[in-house]
């Protein structure tokens, strides 16, 4: 059997017409792992024993010709960021390399009784803040399109064992692009979802009012049905609404015929690369093919969302890794000092990379008295300008479309000591973030390098429905060229 280029139908197909087994599918996509994680760094932990033992769960019940769902038996991979119960989740951090959660996230307890079979745990920036995988203590993740360049981040991880194709869909963190960035980069489908609409419960927090958590897939089918089974109300999630969750895949097929894509002037300016505009418009211009309108439009405050997020998320972050002091959370440091104040520097000192450490200092300093005004207050304020700018576009567009990086994938190496040219590549990603809304990142050609470029579809709040459409659309376009 030649498990290539399987998706997550056609693997259910296979498993229900006994071409083969969730076992065999869990060992075949473990060895991969296991193999290419040598070359390009993709899991920090590999679990094969549970992958087997659930697969072999599901197997039984598929023999006794119990119905099971279209994720049963599936193998995927987890940023490891996500709690999973008696398995190690270290956020790539040194102050988390010994923790072992005794829950579950609510995603994973929403997956595992959907019999979830879980390759193993993915790289990721330190507590999700970066945008290449670099800030990992584990050291950076590889594009398996090209392993001299970065796979984006933060959950470059999860982007990389999907493009190496070591699961068939994995799940990562989006606060200001971590889903679509790396997917752009390596060339899969990632979607970042609305604000509230799947449970944040159980994934370590960065910056609480931009974080969502979402799946990376190769197509948009499988996305929509990753997304199915994760979104919904918790109570454990405030944020969560009792909002209906549709049937992803319903209207997926349905075309874009007299949908009206907005073109912001903002998303193809001289900052962004000549080889990704035009793939993007070239994707664009496929849409209006298939029947969809172009109307020309401005995010005017755009230029403003890099300088707006790198305050408020620093502002939020450095509130949520206070806990993290190696008494309530977090090692323990190697020396303990003689007051609690030496405790905590050296527990934080130690257990914190250069890059949390930078953000944790713009945070306090952005909140604190004085500055507050100057800098937090006025940024939020902004915000409020950036969610205005996309309801006056979607008044007259019904979605928007743009690249999702300025630029394919960079080389290791090369953004890690500017920090600000490494902030700059989330410019198009972070609008979407300060508004809480939904956008995908779907692959839509490669550049002269070979390396893959993404264009992002933007959309209202909780119309993660029409943006699968939208892709799906040309998806199927590019299935007919
Ligand atoms: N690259 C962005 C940052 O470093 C986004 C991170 C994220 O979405 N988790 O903050």
């Amino acid at each position: 059997m030649d498990f290539k280029d399987l998706t997550i139908e056609r693997a259910h197909k296979g498993l229900l017409d006994k071409e083969f087994s969730c076992a065999e599918l869990a060992k075949e996509y473990s060895n991969k792992a296991k193999k290419l994680n040598k070359d390009f760094n993709i899991y920090i932990t590999l679990t094969e024993e549970e992958a087997l033992k659930s697969a072999q769960k599901t197997d039984g019940r598929i023999s006794k010709g119990e119905d099971v769902g279209v994720l049963a038996g599936i193998p995927c991979a987890i940023k490891d960021l996500f709690n999973t119960k008696g398995i190690l989740t270290t956020c790539a951090s040194r102050m988390l390399q010994n923790f072992v959660p005794p829950y579950d996230a609510t995603a994973i307890k929403k997956l595992k009784d959907e019999g979830m079979v879980m390759i193993g745990k993915t790289n990721l920036d330190e507590f999700a803040c970066g945008g290449s995988t670099e800030h990992s203590i584990f050291g950076p993740t590889k594009n398996p399109v090209n392993p001299q360049y970065v796979a984006g981040g933060s959950s470059g991880g999860s982007a990389a064992a999907l493009a190496a194709d070591t699961c068939l869909y994995s799940l990562g963190t989006d606060t200001g692009g971590s889903i679509r960035q790396p997917a752009s980069f390596c060339g899969v489908v990632g979607l970042k979802v609305t604000y509230g609409r799947v449970s944040r419960s159980g994934v370590t927090s960065m910056a609480s009012s931009f974080d969502t958590i979402g799946p990376f897939a190769k197509n948009t089918r499988d996305c929509a049905l990753v997304l199915q089974k994760m979104a919904g109300n918790d109570s454990l999630d405030s944020t969560t609404p009792d909002k209906k969750v549709p049937d992803y895949l319903n209207n997926i097929e349905d075309g874009v015929k007299g949908l009206k894509i907005g073109i912001p002037k903002e998303y193809f300016d001289e900052n962004i690369d000549k080889e990704v505009s035009e793939s993007v418009m070239n994707a664009v211009k496929q849409l209006e093919k298939a029947g969809a309108k172009i109307v020309q439009v401005s995010l005017p405050a755009t230029k403003y969302a890099v300088a707006v997020y790198y305050i408020v998320m620093p502002a939020e972050l450095s509130a949520n890794l206070a806990r993290f002091d190696g008494i309530r959370f977090g090692s323990k440091p190697q020396e303990e000092g003689k007051t609690l104040t030496d405790y905590y520097f050296n527990a934080r000192g130690e257990g914190f990379g250069d890059e949390i450490k930078r953000r944790i200092m713009i945070g306090t300093y952005v909140l604190s008295a004085g500055y507050y005004d100057a800098y937090y207050k006025k940024a939020q304020k902004v915000r409020t300008l950036i969610i205005k700018d996309f309801e006056d576009v979607f008044k007259k567009a019904d979605v928007i479309i743009g690249p999702t990086a300025p630029a394919p994938a960079f080389r290791i190496g090369e953004n890690i000591e500017d920090p600000l040219k490494m902030y700059l590549a989330d410019a198009l990603t972070i609008p979407a973030s300060c508004a809480g809304l939904p956008a995908l990142n779907v692959p839509c050609g490669k550049s002269k390098k070979g390396l893959p470029i993404g264009m992002q579809i933007i959309g209202p709040q909780f119309t993660e429905d029409l943006l699968l459409k939208v892709g799906r659309s040309y998806e199927s376009c590019e299935q007919t060229v």
